[in-house]
Parts: C-alpha cells; sequence; structure tokens
C-alpha cells in the first residue's frame, strides 16, 4: 500500500500515544524515517522519546501545526510520504475552561496540515502526482466524537457523531474535514476513533496517572460524581499495532473504532488501582481505596462510552491482546519507577 522506502510526518510524537507509537513502526519499518513534528506544549516531553532519539532514522522538529508555512517547508525539503496526525489538545476539563485552542489546534492545525499534504501530493481532485501515488494522511480521533451512550449499546463506524464537549466538538470538526478531503479531492485518507487509552508515558493530569499520582503522596484522590460514569480502556500499546496496521492495510476513505473490550465505571478503575497499590505499596495501615472522594462533577459530563471493534476485529485481524489487570499493573509500575 504505501511506499515503504520513504519518510512519514508523525505529528504530536512527543505526547502520550504518539511517544509510543514512534518507537514501534521504527522498528516494525526498517526501512522508514519519520519525522515528529510537535509544539512541545505543556503536554508534550521529549524524555518520552529517549529511545529513539539516536535512531538516524528519526528526526525531532519543534513546530506547530497552527504555523501553515512551516507545513509547506517540511512538506518541501522532507519529501513526506504519508502523515500520522496525533498532535491535539486532548483533556476535556481544559476544553471547558479554555476552548479556544481547542478549535485553532484542533480544527485548524488539522485542516492545515491536510491541507498543505494535498497541495503536495496531488495536482487536481482525484489526480495524485506520480511520485506521490499512495501517500496517506491517518488522523488520529477519538470515540467520544459520538456523545454519550446509556446503559446498553456500542458505538459503531456508523453511529452518527453528536460530540458534547468543546475537546469532541473539536476532534468531530476535524473528522468531519478529513473525510470531505477524501470525497471532494479524492485524498488517500483514514481515520481511527478509539476509546480511553492507557499506559506508559501519559500525561500526569490525565485519570489514570492522577489516581496513582494522588494515591502515593496520600492525598485525596478525587473521581468526579458519584463514579458511575463509564469508559471503555485501551492499553496504548494495542492501539499502535491498530494504528500501525489501518495505516498500512486500510482502504482510503476508511474508518476504524478501536477498543479495549475493558469496559468500567470510574469508581471501578479507581478501586482496582488501589487494590494493586496495596500489593505494590502497602501502606503502614489500610487501603489507598480510603483516600477515594467524589468531587463535584465535570460540566457535561458522558455518562458512557463503548467501542464495536468488531470492524477492525474481521477486516484487519486486530484485537487487543493485552489483559486489562496485567497491562494496568504494568503502567502502574512505570508511573511508580
Ligand atoms: P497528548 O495531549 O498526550 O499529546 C498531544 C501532543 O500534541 C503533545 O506532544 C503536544 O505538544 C502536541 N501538540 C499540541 N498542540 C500542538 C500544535 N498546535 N502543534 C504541534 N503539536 C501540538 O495527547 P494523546 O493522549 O497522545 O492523544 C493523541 C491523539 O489521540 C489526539 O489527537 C487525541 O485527540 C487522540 N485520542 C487520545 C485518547 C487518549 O485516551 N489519550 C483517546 C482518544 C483519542
Amino acid at each position: 500500500m504505501n511506499d515503504l522506502n520513504k519518510t512519514i510526518l508523525v505529528t504530536g510524537g512527543a505526547g502520550f500515544i504518539g511517544s509510543n507509537f514512534i518507537p514501534y513502526y521504527l522498528e516494525q519499518n526498517p526501512e522508514q524515517h519519520i519525522i515528529n513534528l510537535d509544539a512541545l506544549t505543556y503536554a508534550g516531553d521529549l524524555e518520552n522519546l529517549s529511545e529513539v532519539e539516536s535512531n538516524p532514522r528519526y528526526q525531532f522538529i519543534k513546530g506547530d501545526i497552527r504555523n501553515r508555512e512551516l507545513l509547506e517547508k517540511i512538506f518541501q525539503d522532507h519529501n513526506i510520504h504519508g502523515v500520522v496526525h496525533f498532535a491535539a489538545e486532548s483533556h476535556v476539563d481544559n476544553s471547558i475552561s479554555n476552548p479556544g485552542v481547542f478549535i485553532e489546534t484542533n480544527v485548524n492545525g488539522t485542516f492545515n496540515l491536510l491541507d498543505a499534504a494535498f497541495k503536495t501530493w496531488m495536482k487536481a481532485p482525484f489526480e495524485y502526482r506520480e511520485e506521490f501515488r499512495d501517500c496517506r494522511f491517518h488522523h488520529i480521533s477519538t470515540d467520544e466524537v459520538y456523545g454519550s451512550l446509556g446503559d446498553t449499546g456500542y458505538f459503531t463506524e456508523k453511529t452518527p457523531y453528536a460530540p458534547n464537549s468543546p475537546y469532541s466538538a473539536s476532534k468531530a470538526a476535524s473528522d468531519m474535514v478529513v473525510r470531505s478531503y477524501h470525497h471532494t479531492y479524492g485524498m488517500n485518507t483514514v481515520i481511527t476513533n478509539c476509546s480511553n487509552n492507557y499506559g506508559p508515558k501519559q500525561h500526569k493530569e490525565k485519570l489514570i496517572p492522577t489516581i496513582i499520582r494522588k494515591a502515593i503522596s496520600r492525598e485525596d484522590i478525587p473521581i468526579y460524581g458519584n463514579g458511575k460514569n463509564v469508559r471503555d480502556w485501551l492499553y496504548v500499546l494495542d492501539h499502535v499495532k491498530a494504528i500501525s496496521l489501518v495505516y498500512t492495510e486500510a482502504k482510503a476513505g476508511d474508518v476504524y473504532n478501536i477498543g479495549g473490550d475493558a469496559e468500567m465505571q470510574n469508581i471501578e478503575l479507581a478501586q482496582k488501582i488501589c487494590k494493586l497499590l496495596d500489593e505494590l505499596k502497602p501502606k503502614d495501615s489500610g487501603s489507598y481505596s480510603e483516600q477515594i472522594t467524589f468531587v463535584k462533577d465535570r460540566a457535561g459530563h458522558d455518562q458512557r462510552y463503548a467501542i464495536d471493534a468488531s470492524k477492525i476485529r474481521s477486516q484487519l485481524n486486530w484485537k487487543a491482546e493485552s489483559k486489562f489487570e496485567d497491562a494496568l499493573m504494568e503502567t502502574i509500575k512505570f508511573y511508580l519507577k
């Protein structure tokens, strides 16, 4: 499908999922080069990429996807033959307090990147330049674009979009722009919508790192509302394998949902983490779970997300391989270190 000897541009590679993707992809594709473009916002950290920084097939560029000129220069200078686009503002709570930057980065930034790729790779709608034939744009998105579920049902690739937070609205908008470049210009795009990821290298503001951090520093472990909101948890290393598979195997214009088959209430998750911490790092007395405290609910908090991943399972033969408890244990050990 993609030309295997070329350079791909990864955006947001210093963040959580991107920094798990880059080492995996470089190892799996020994002929390929990666350029990682990241603005190093508060969420990006080059420490996450220490294992690849001396790899001759890896290069980092500090820069912002809102900067169109820079994007054009990168496409011109580096003969980019594919894009895997992770860069985004990604924290729902921040989107409630400061939505503007979510629109700028997630919507306008995605548009800039897509349009720079389009102008470089294609000479007219549905006409790729010969040297860029098959170049692909892979957009990483979220299950939150589908809105909130009740107690039953699952999001499929056909579920209508109904985003509820400024974050999910900005991701939904960016998905739509990507979709339009496929339908209007014949660009080779793919979109993946995944559930909540967990694993090493996640920013400390997110739920699982927060629970661990607060627990071991003997602070209250804050859980929104009544703790009954349900999320599906996907181990990040299962996710990067799915991304790699979709990037190399999917049909142009395709969309895949990726989920971990590990649905649980936030309170159950907090209790599981506390139980594992009780084993790994016991307190002098009592359990970490005694520190769990319910706090005022997040505004507009979606009740439940759940993914039907049968399309990627049947078409691309992918499944989430990790067992939740084992992968959670690995994750906790990483943060304790
Ligand atoms: P993250 O917040 O950990 O990392 C985002 C990265 O993007 C950071 O390195 C940051 O510096 C960079 N970035 C932000 N704004 C930028 C800009 N304007 N220009 C260039 N770089 C910029 O995010 P993540 O958790 O790794 O998520 C990656 C992608 O996956 C996002 O698109 C997110 O919407 C999506 N996603 C994440 C999850 C999850 O559970 N983490 C779930 C579903 C979808």
